[in-house]
């Protein structure tokens, strides 16, 4: 990678830390807000980020009609991320695992999976994004802010060989690592959105920029 190109990753890469301090405590306090714990969380929207990773057939908590749910169709959660989430370790209800004449595919039996300890803050902006798409959380606008900071972090890491970086497109993503940061951080109150202010304005002065 060429130098001006590698400065501009690294650079980002500020902005984007401190989106990723901002994205868990917006979490924290507005989808948790204060009143459940993470762990609650999982357990409580199991059925469907199950169905974020397993879109095809049903599981034990479907009820009859699930050809006409309203669960989500796209796969967001690949094996291992469902697997960062919840652990199989609960107890399995054969009969749940019966084939239903009604399916092809047998339901799945849900009753296994249990939440894991993992973390809010292990979690990184793909596996946050994926929570957030899934489980039709009533807080407008934030999934738009947290899949464009994604889309930031996907352009960081996966920017092929033969890809410049112009001085507009760094100053583009910058400038939307800043907004949807503020955004979220304005939420969560002023205080908040203040600190994350100043410290934007620290970063630019840091990289004279
Ligand atoms: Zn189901
Ligand atoms: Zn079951």
């Amino acid at each position: 990678m060429d130098t001006t190109k590698q400065r501009y990753i690294n650079k980002l890469r500020q902005p984007y830390g401190l989106a990723m301090h901002v994205v868990p405590m917006y979490f924290e306090r507005e989808i948790l807000n204060k009143t459940c714990s993470f762990f609650y969380f999982l357990e409580q929207n199991k059925h469907e980020l199950f169905h974020a990773y397993i879109n095809y057939a049903p599981c034990c908590m479907c009820n009859d009609s699930f050809e006409d749910s309203s669960i989500s169709r796209s796969v967001s959660l690949r094996r291992k991320q469902f697997h960062i989430l919840y652990e199989s370790t609960g107890q399995q209800n054969l009969d749940h695992e019966k084939r239903n004449e009604k399916y092809r595919i047998k339901p799945h039996c849900l009753c296994k999976y249990v939440p894991t300890q993992v973390k809010l803050i292990d979690l990184d902006i793909t596996m946050l994004c994926a929570i957030i798409n899934s489980c039709c959380i009533p807080t407008p606008g934030n999934a738009i802010e947290f899949n464009a900071i994604r889309d930031v972090r996907n352009f960081m890491n996966h920017i092929g060989e033969s890809t410049d970086i112009s001085k507009s497109t760094f100053e583009e993503k910058w400038k939307i690592l800043e907004t949807c940061s503020l955004s979220l951080a304005e939420v969560t109150g002023e205080v908040h959105r203040h600190m994350i202010h100043t410290r934007f304005q620290d970063l630019k002065r840091a990289n004279r920029y």
